[in-house]
């Protein structure tokens, strides 16, 4: 299961995906070599605008790597009415708050 929580993701130590260290170090390169350092990526510490980065990669990357079918799209409201009306607390059907997140195929 991917976990969407970017809070979590830090506090758990959730390690990088390996194509999120290895785009996020060439991006970071490019940007101080030819973009003037624009981003001012730094990495390595809490909050860091380059681990923001590779979390939300993490999140792409996990997701690309994932081969089930997805039941419910981002943004999707599932079978449940008034599924994206759940603002503060999960759908009781699919878990989600405001249809944030994938829902894939349980796998067997
Ligand atoms: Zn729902």
């Amino acid at each position: 299961m991917i976990e969407y929580n970017l809070s979590k993701r830090w506090e758990d130590g959730i390690p990088h995906h390996p194509k999120s260290i290895e785009l996020y170090k060439r991006i970071e390169n490019l940007d101080f070599e030819l973009g003037g350092d624009v981003f001012c990526f730094k990495s390595g510490g809490d909050g860091d605008n380059g681990e923001h980065l590779m979390y939300l990669m993490d999140i792409y990357f996990e997701e690309k790597d994932t081969k089930l079918p997805i039941i419910y799209d981002n943004g999707q409201p599932c079978v449940h009415t008034g599924c994206l009306s759940h603002k503060t607390h999960p759908c009781e059907w699919c878990g989600r708050i405001e249809g944030k997140g994938i829902i894939y195929e349980e796998e067997e």
